[in-house]
């Protein structure tokens, strides 16, 4: 059989298949980057005009209550609830994972006293290491100490001096993926919090959050969540680590009664506690609207779909040989990785460029990796196969070498 009947049946056997017209894909492109910066669906278009025109636009102010935006941080968040298995209340749309991150931390710490360890992994996505050092520098020494670890080492580095451990569950360059529940529960029986980092998992991997004891999370709504660019995040506490200490970016949107306008802060004594300013109504109305794409698919559908599409893509690298120069850096174990394929090649930056030409759109990632997102609601088979037989072609007569497809931008 050849690769494009293959992809023929697959297309036609695939559950998801008219989740596609939701979307807004240009014609004759192939969009292998959904994982970085997901595709505009056609209802969050729809509504961002209703969002200007008429809310903005006619109904002013009064749209605060009348359109329900003060609280739309709350109410985005809870169409995430099935993604990441978690009951009502526990979760927000607000602000960036890097600001949640510190937001988490800095509760973590306190709720963790006296240890002040943070561990993580060496090479976690690096805002995470960074909003770390920013606390360490904040806080002074002694009361938040960063260490970063191998992977290997992640497990023989907890102890009971370890206040939290912070990790991403898939890895942004390889996809490698860290199993939640178990390394959730030997941190548990140290005493360790964790802070999960789900920016490159949600809409792609199921999670089970409440299930899993995770006492706290941040995810990314511009990625699989297809939220647009600098969508609002997302952060998850558990009820249990609710109203005890409030978090540091204590902004009036976090106060118990906000418009009393009260000279002292009074944290809320629920979730909400985590809001800081005024929410960005226009980009998180464009979230909200992108997640009704998600209210009628199952996260087993996009977790099996995700990897159906990765797996045919191996398959056909594998049948040309003259891919063989391209090193394939994620787990080979279906169940070991996340959305994405990373492949090592030393013209990666060209090769993904000499791609973006050919109307394939996947991303590079220094030093020298080619990485292509399998984002279920969008792809099709006939579209891998193509990008297969296109990547072939571009590494069998090593197009890259054109020097246009060599110069860096700003972006990678
Ligand atoms: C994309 C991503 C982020 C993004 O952080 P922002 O502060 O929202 O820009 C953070 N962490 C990981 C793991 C990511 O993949």
């Amino acid at each position: 059989m050849t690769a494009l009947s293959d992809c023929q049946a697959l297309d036609a056997a695939d559950v998801l298949a008219s989740k596609r017209a939701e979307f807004k894909i240009p014609a004759g492109k192939i969009y292998l980057n959904g994982n970085s910066l997901g595709p505009l669906p056609v209802r969050a278009l729809a509504h961002s005009l209703t969002l200007i025109e008429q809310q903005w636009g006619e109904d002013l102010i009064s749209s605060w209550n009348k359109h329900g935006w003060i609280d739309l941080p709350l109410t985005c968040a809870e169409k995430l609830g099935p993604l990441v298995g978690v009951a009502p209340g526990q979760l927000l749309c607000c602000d960036s994972v890097s600001v949640n991150l510190f937001k988490l931390l800095a509760v973590a710490l306190q709720l963790n006293k006296p240890r002040t360890t943070v561990v993580s992994l060496q090479d976690n996505f690096p805002t995470d290491l960074y909003m770390v050092q920013g606390m360490q520098s904040l806080l002074g020494a002694g009361q938040c100490e960063l260490q970063t670890v191998d992977e290997e080492d992640l497990l023989d580095s907890l102890n009971r001096e370890v206040a939290v451990l912070l990790l991403t569950q898939v890895n942004f360059r390889s996809g490698a993926m860290l199993d939640i529940q178990s390394i959730t529960q030997r941190a548990h029986e140290l005493g360790i919090l964790v802070i999960w980092d789900l920016s490159h998992s949600v809409g792609a991997v199921p999670l089970q959050l409440d299930a899993w004891s995770v006492d706290m999370a941040v995810g990314c709504g511009y990625k699989y969540l297809n939220g647009g660019p600098g969508a609002p995040a997302f952060l998850y506490v558990n009820k249990q680590h609710q109203a005890k200490v409030s978090q540091p970016l204590c902004g009036w949107m976090g106060h118990t009664s906000p418009f009393e306008f009260s000279p002292d802060y009074v944290p809320a004594k629920d979730i909400t506690e985590f809001l800081t300013g005024t929410p960005p109504i226009l980009s998180l109305g464009v979230l909200s609207a992108a997640l009704d794409v998600f209210a009628d698919v199952t996260p087993a559908q996009l977790r099996s779909k995700s990897l159906a599409l990765a797996d045919y893509f191996l398959a056909l690298v594998a049948a040309r040989p003259e891919l063989n120069e391209l090193e394939l850096v994620s787990p080979v174990a279906a169940e070991q990785r996340g959305g994405q394929l990373a492949f090592a090649h030393e013209e990666g930056y060209a090769i993904c460029q000499a791609l973006a030409a050919a109307g394939i759109l996947s991303d590079f990632r220094s030093p020298d990796l080619l990485r292509f997102g399998f984002s279920p609601l969008f792809l099709r088979f006939a579209d891998i196969a193509k990008a297969v037989t296109v990547l072939a072609d571009i590494v069998a007569q090593r197009r890259f070498d054109e020097p246009a497809f060599k110069q860096r931008q700003k972006v990678t």
